[in-house]
């Protein structure tokens, strides 16, 4: 390769595929690339999806490399017909391809090893472009390729994120964290829940306005999604020191302002937490579940090592299931209606005598689209917690899609045991 000068601070991505064009894939391979880029200090100034034409990608290539200071692309090193990322990029640069033995004889033993001869149409696979350098695949044929275009690099990724993580951060990043010149970017998530994205901004704007202003500059911005507000923060700069300092501070003030709302800054799901919390009381959870089909339980259990505090629990539907199963009175049912804060209370404390449980999550709800009535409309949810020394129920009004509702029934059910065990 020839020597390289120059810092790099923009990058453009390019995703090729005929299939990311239609309805049925997504590019997540750019996102992958965005965070790891931005980690470097690397910012992505665009990003483009073209389809397998080779007209199209020499346009959309010839305009990235003119701009950014290094163009991925993602997918096209694939052996068939319609891969011509390889081909493609070589064209533009003005750059021809040569074999390369040493690829040739890796894919071959590769299908070796399976017990396969090599297809004929692999051996596309082992052509680089006249100075590049290749980069190894551990987990796949394609390998991928570096190439220099004056101040600039052209680096070609496979397109199987499986095949393209790993070549990136074994491949890639080193060779981008050499030029991006130590300028770092750092960022931090504060995640919150039980209040809307609008009354999260009332209370945290008024702290995180002023950060764009101090030095280094922090900005912020918001994510909600059903049950979830995140607040996204992100700095950069020369010294990660005084980056993660700036970041903490900051963190710090909006947690003040924010109070019991917040439940993690360090990445952790709140189903993390309750693990947490779980363990460390020595406690072990079981669920009663209406309304959310099992979705309180299915977040517990994504949990690595949630056996150790998770009991079980059941899908209560049928009122026969709430009544011979979990313990629920008829009479309970027939004064209050199954969807009541009483069947609540009763399902959380069912669960857990019949596993055995020191905490219980009962949960019933109207998810809708039918079912509601004026007095309990659709998105009418109790969620219970109870444990031996105290019994929670709270009455929510959810918006939205069944699928909505019930993700937000799931959410709040967990808050309300991470609030119970830190209670
Ligand atoms: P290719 O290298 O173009 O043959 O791509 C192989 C496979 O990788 C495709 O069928 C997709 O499943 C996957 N893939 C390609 N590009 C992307 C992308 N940008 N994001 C996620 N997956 C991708
Ligand atoms: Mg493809």
């Amino acid at each position: 390769m020839a020597a390289l000068t120059g810092r790099i601070e923009t990058a453009e991505i390019v995703a090729v595929g005929s299939e990311l064009l239609t309805a049925h894939r997504i590019d997540t391979n750019s996102l992958y690339l965005t965070g790891a880029l931005n980690a470097l200090g690397i910012v992505v100034a665009i990003k483009h999806v073209v389809g397998d034409r080779p007209a199209a990608l020499r346009a959309v290539l010839q305009e990235a490399v003119s701009r950014a200071d290094v163009v991925i692309t993602t997918g096209g090193l694939g052996p068939t017909d319609d891969d011509l990322t390889r081909e493609v990029v070589a064209e533009t640069l003005g750059l021809a391809l040569h074999g390369v033995p040493e690829i040739l004889e890796i894919i071959t033993q590769r299908f070796a090893r399976r017990g396969a001869r090599m297809p004929e149409v692999n051996r596309r696979q082992a052509r680089v472009i006249d100075g590049a350098r290749w980069l190894p695949n551990t987990h796949g044929t394609a390998p991928g390729q570096i190439v220099t275009s004056g101040n600039r690099l052209v680096i070609l990724l496979p397109g199987p994120p499986s095949e393209l993580e790993p070549m990136f951060e074994a491949s890639v990043a080193p060779v981008l964290a050499a030029r991006a010149g130590g300028r770092r970017l750092r960022r931090r998530v504060l995640k919150t829940t039980g209040r809307s994205e609008s009354q999260v901004e009332e209370l945290a704007q008024p702290v995180y306005a002023p950060l764009v202003d101090e030095t280094p500059p922090i900005e912020t911005t918001i994510l909600a999604s059903p049950g979830l507000v995140e607040l996204h923060l992100s700095c950069s700069g020369d010294d990660e020191a005084t980056l993660d300092a700036a970041l903490d501070r900051a963190i710090g003030r909006l947690t003040d302002a924010l109070g019991d709302a917040v439940f993690s800054s360090d990445g952790r799901a709140i189903e993390d937490i309750v693990g947490a919390l779980l363990v460390e009381r020595g406690w072990r959870v079981a669920a009663a579940e209406s309304c959310t089909g099992g979705q309180v339980l299915q977040r517990l259990t994504d949990v690595p090592g949630s056996s150790a505090w998770v009991l079980g629990g059941v899908v209560a539907y049928d009122n026969a299931v709430k009544v011979e199963i979990l313990g629920v009175p008829d009479r309970v049912i027939a004064t209050d209606g199954a969807v009541s804060d009483q069947v609540a209370l009763a399902m959380a404390d069912g669960v857990r005598s019949c596993t055995g449980a020191e905490i219980g999550i009962g949960v019933t709800g109207i998810a809708g689209p039918g079912g509601g009535s004026p007095e309990k409309p659709v998105g009418t949810v109790f969620v219970a917690v109870t444990s031996a020394a105290r019994r929670d129920v709270r009455q929510f009004l959810f918006p939205g899609t069944r699928a909505m509702v019930r993700t937000f029934s799931a959410a709040a059910a967990l808050d309300m045991v991470r609030r119970h065990l830190q209670g």
